[in-house]
């Protein structure tokens, strides 16, 4: 991946924004259980960030992929997870399918104040009884003259307290479950939808996570993304974009990781030497990094294939799978270093740990992401290449 003085300049900026706006305030949000999402949003739209690859006629900055990466990987200098989060699901989980296939009314209605910070989205795929088996989802979206009444739940809905509409995935048929289902542009202020409660989360704290109920809310049909029956595929499409920003944004978090544990145990003393001296300590901490710059390498081929159009389902399938277990690996080894220390809420090591221990199950759990791949190689039973 090339990256020029403009790609540059974003990665400046952006940490530059992150150490004014956002890392003085990361420790009271985690504590408040939320973050000001509208005020801070408002703030990015401002500067042009929640628009980078999306088009310039919707506001955007109509640049390619390469750039969002640059903005998703500077995204982990911020101090927690839950924010990074929330700001992936805005620019990157519940809007690419509306910037791709929504119709030019659906996207000045909803993805121009998105750009603009004006609205916060969220993203309503898993239900309470469907989260790797998107197929199987219930929420259903009936036909009523020119409406859609809908009916069902969604659960773990990132953003969902503060939310402005919801990207939704629904059944508008009864066909084929890869067939039957169509995104949905929903209010979140629509008559019928209920915000049952915030759920209360090992980690990712500064994020309010949701489950929502729907009871006959009525939408135009108009505001389907694209066409019906095509939202399965769709959202299939939108999760590439959600897989490379875990990875993207875990890379400069997965360092920090390491860093701050080279700067606690450099300065811990045992045995009449610091923690680090010992060989057990900072070879694994170099194999780390190694491992870190490894999956960069993976997820910049990834951006840069994805950047010439091509399909990276799989890589992005792997890049995913590998941040997931790779965040684990790294805050398990570094938490035992900073021993009792690890094990204290106020330390930054113990907040990653928590945080990150999300990245093998949102977005598609590592078995998930080991079935495409699976698919992929042509190894997977029913799939099998005979
Ligand atoms: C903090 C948080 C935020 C989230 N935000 C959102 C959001 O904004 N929008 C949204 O739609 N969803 C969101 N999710 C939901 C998330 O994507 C799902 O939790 C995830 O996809 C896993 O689904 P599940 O929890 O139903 O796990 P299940 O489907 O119940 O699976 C449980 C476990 O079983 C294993 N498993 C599942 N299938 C297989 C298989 N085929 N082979 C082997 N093992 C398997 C995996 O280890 C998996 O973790 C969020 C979740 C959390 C915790």
């Amino acid at each position: 991946m090339q990256f020029t003085p403009e790609h540059e300049g974003i990665r400046r900026n952006v940490q530059k924004f992150i150490d004014a706006e956002i890392n003085p305030h990361v420790d009271e949000w985690e504590e408040a259980g939320m973050f000001p999402a509208h005020e801070l949003f408002k703030k990015m739209g401002e500067l042009g960030y929640l628009g980078i690859n999306k088009p310039v006629h919707y506001g955007g900055m109509g640049l390619d992929y390469s750039y969002e990466l640059v903005f998703l990987e500077t995204l982990g200098h911020i101090r927690c997870g839950g924010v990074p989060m929330a700001i992936g699901v805005q620019t990157d989980m519940a809007t690419p399918a509306l910037a791709r296939f929504g119709s030019e009314e659906l996207a000045l209605e909803f993805l121009v104040p998105s750009i603009k910070g004006d609205y916060v989205a969220c993203l309503g795929v898993s239900e309470v009884g469907a989260g790797s088996d998107v197929a199987s989802i219930k929420t259903a979206a009936r036909r009523d003259g020119g409406d859609y009444v809908i009916n069902g739940g969604k659960m773990w809905t990132t953003s969902g307290t503060q939310a402005d509409w919801m990207c939704l995935l629904a059944n508008t048929s009864a066909g084929p479950v890869h067939r039957n289902k169509s995104l949905i542009c929903l209010p979140m202020n629509a008559k019928g939808v209920h915000v049952a409660r915030k759920l209360d989360k090992m980690g990712m704290r500064s994020s309010d996570t949701a489950q929502v109920f729907f009871e006959d809310v009525r939408v135009p049909q108009r505001y389907r993304i694209g066409k019906e029956g095509e939202g399965f595929t769709y959202q299939m499409l939108q999760f590439q974009e959600e897989r490379l920003y875990a990875a993207a944004a875990g890379l400069i978090a997965k360092e920090r990781m390491i860093e701050d544990t080279i700067a606690y145990t450099g300065q811990r003393r045992a045995f009449g030497r610091s923690i680090l001296d010992n060989q057990v300590v900072h070879f694994r901490l170099a194999e780390l990094k190694t491992e870190v710059e490894m999956l960069r390498a993976l997820t910049y081929r990834a951006a840069e294939l994805m950047v010439q159009g091509e399909d990276v389902t799989m890589l992005a399938s792997m890049a995913k799978l590998k941040s997931g277990r790779l965040s684990r690996e790294i805050s398990d080894a570094c938490l035992q270093y900073w021993g009792g220390m690890g094990f204290m809420n106020e330390t930054a090591i113990s907040r990653a740990y928590r945080d990150t221990r999300l990245g093998s199950i949102g977005g598609g759990a590592d078995e998930i992401m080991l079935s495409i791949i699976c698919k992929h190689m042509g190894i997977l039973p029913g799939k099998r290449n005979k």
